[in-house]
């Protein structure tokens, strides 16, 4: 017998109505004779009563410490909300904190690191025949605080606890049929991968595309476990992340328009630009960093510098400037649209191929940067449907 861990996302563990469906991916898995270790996220996305940001909504004076206390009741409150329907259903179940699990954290309220886990009562469950259910997103520290380890973290806590009790998979259950060429919100047209590498989807996961969290990718790929997203409200087969063999064929001339396998985004994005900028003005960006500024994109020319970062840093990166007396332009409102594809490295055009394909449809490139897999474009947050869909048929997806 195999064990499977299956996490559950806030959509899928919504209502009562929903969570048929999540028993449903539970039993099925046991009737196959897996032992299923189940992580479920809070309850419901933005608004919802027991959602994250509602809870925090309730007491907006809380310091870090307090916070994480908070935001951790939302996962407990869904966790025995589905033990209960479970147990109706006539199967055992056993709610377990993230404590209770044995995730152990660094005292980094907020966005916390497990550096632990020990996996005692979740195997000891297994033993009893019990369906261990684990509250996703948090864990304890050594000083025995409940924390947090930042948003998207059930993902993570999937993919650890399954690293930890040596699981056959890891079953990421959400809204959406897979992982696909493009977040669905955006390009409806989007299509479902059906399998993909873990450095692929880790740089997708990395450029924005919300469907799964980048740590959890690492850590499974660390673990050597097969990593599968799935739709809870439908039976298809999903997306299977594992070690694909390094593609093969090398790119012939004129396939350029093959090497791109997705397009992910990140919005909320700002622009900076110091024009005007002395060769002295470099001694901001410790200042930035000193702060806690993560910058995205950036760029620097003699008399120019040019950077991105997310919204939340807008006031950071506004109070240094201002400190170092420097002038500035904002541009809020932006996109990254970023095209991912691991067989691009080396292939020539593909950059040109992207300028000329925006420039033609009137839309203004802002920035840029790249790596050897990636290609990133700063754009305006107005543009971006425009953009991935003309991306995403010229590079034939
Ligand atoms: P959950 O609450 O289940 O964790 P999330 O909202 O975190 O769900 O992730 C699922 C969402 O990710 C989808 O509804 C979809 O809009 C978004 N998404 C972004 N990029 C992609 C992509 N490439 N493929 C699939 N979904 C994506
Ligand atoms: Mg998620």
């Amino acid at each position: 017998m195999g064990i499977i861990v299956q996490k559950f996302g806030g959509t899928s563990v919504a209502t009562d109505e929903t969570r048929l469906n999540v028993i449903d991916k539970i039993t099925a898995a046991k009737e196959k004779g897996e032992n299923v270790v189940v992580v479920v996220s809070a309850m419901g996305r933005k608004g919802s009563p027991y959602a994250t940001d509602t809870l925090l909504s309730l007491a907006p004076h809380l310091g870090l410490r307090e916070k994480d206390l908070l935001m951790s009741c939302g996962e407990l409150i869904s966790a025995c909300v589905l033990a209960s329907q479970l147990t109706e259903k006539g199967h055992e179940a056993r709610v377990l904190t993230g404590a209770q699990a044995g995730i152990v954290t660094n005292d980094n309220f907020g966005d916390a690191n497990i550096i632990a886990v020990n996996p005692g009562e979740i195997t000891s469950c297994l033993a009893d025949d019990v369906i261990p259910i684990i509250t996703g997103f948090q864990g304890i520290s050594e000083s025995g605080n409940v924390t947090t380890i930042g948003r998207g973290g059930s993902d993570t806590t999937a993919a650890i606890v399954g690293e930890a009790i040596k699981a056959d998979g890891i079953e990421i259950y959400t809204d959406v049929n897979g992982i696909m060429t493009a977040d669905p919100r955006v390009f409806p047209q989007a299509k479902v991968i059906d399998n993909i590498s873990y450095s692929e989807v880790f740089q997708m996961a990395d450029s924005g595309a919300k469907v799964i969290h980048p740590r959890a990718v690492e850590v499974a790929r660390r673990a050597g476990i097969p990593l599968y997203i799935k739709n809870t409200f439908s039976n298809d087969e999903g997306t299977a992340i594992l070690h694909c063999p390094k593609y093969e064929s090398t790119v012939l001339e004129g396939e350029v328009c093959k090497v791109i396998t997705s397009i992910a985004h990140k919005n909320n994005r700002i622009q900076f630009i110091l024009e005007q900028s002395s060769m002295e003005d470099v001694t901001i960006f410790p200042l930035l960093a000193d702060s806690g500024v993560s910058l995205d994109i950036i760029n620097i020319f003699p008399d120019k510098k040019v950077f991105t970062v997310d919204s939340k840093h807008f006031n950071g990166v506004v109070k240094v400037l201002e400190q170092c007396n420097i002038h500035y332009t904002a541009i809020k409102d932006c996109s990254k649209v970023t095209l991912i594809g691991e067989r691009m490295t080396g292939v020539p055009g593909v950059m040109a191929k992207i300028i000329t394909a925006l420039q033609n449809e009137n839309i203004p490139l802002l920035q840029t940067a790249d790596s050897l897999t990636t290609i990133a474009c700063l754009i305006y947050r107005k543009d971006l449907e425009r953009a991935v869909d003309v991306l995403h048929r010229i590079f034939e997806i």
